[in-house]
């Protein structure tokens, strides 16, 4: 079995860009593999040293009757169950919204490695990055920018080797 990462974020931090971009090349094909739900993507992504597979947990559409937090907790709760480690990623260009709260407090329970990312970071400031996410008690704040590929290497070894 591939060690797997998970992708965990509120809507629009950058979850499907950092997810195309592990899962891009060739031989990344999309796992096929029997019981997969539709509103998670599954793919291979390759490091270093080994392959990996990747979830990005975003496709949800929130309903009006489940609304986009129940929605959320719903997916990060399904997806720290098939985690071995969670990429809690997070929007440089947004800070810290009560919701990336909601979430910090899910994963908190969940007995898995959580690695905060900040995405979006390109041009800016790495320590003005990482002094306004420390709020949330996740950790260190990895700065990555998905869209560029920048600290996404790192990112993804760091995450391979607390598994
Ligand atoms: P998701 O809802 O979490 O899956 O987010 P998406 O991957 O759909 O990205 C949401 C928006 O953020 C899109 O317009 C992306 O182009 C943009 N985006 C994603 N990554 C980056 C990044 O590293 N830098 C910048 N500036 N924009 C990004
Ligand atoms: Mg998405």
């Amino acid at each position: 079995m591939l060690p797997t990462i998970v992708l965990v974020g509120r809507p629009n931090v950058g979850k499907s860009t950092l997810f195309n971009r592990l899962t891009r090349s060739r031989d990344a094909l999309v796992a096929d593999l029997p019981g997969l739900t539709r509103d998670r993507h599954y793919g291979r992504g390759m490091g270093a040293s080994q392959p990996y597979l990747v979830i990005d947990t975003g496709g949800f559409e929130p309903t009006a009757d489940t609304g986009i937090l129940k929605e959320m907790a719903k997916q990060t709760l399904l997806a720290i169950d098939e985690a071995d480690v969670i990429i809690f990623l997070v929007d440089a260009r947004a800070g810290l919204t009560p919701q990336e709260f909601t979430i910090a407090q899910t994963l908190r329970k969940a007995q898995r490695p959580v690695l905060l990312a900040v995405n979006k970071t390109e041009g800016m400031r790495k320590a003005i990055v990482s002094a306004d996410f420390h709020e949330l008690g996740m950790g260190e704040p990895l700065s990555i920018s998905s869209a560029h590929g920048e600290g996404v290497r790192d990112l993804i070894e760091l995450a391979l080797e607390t598994v």
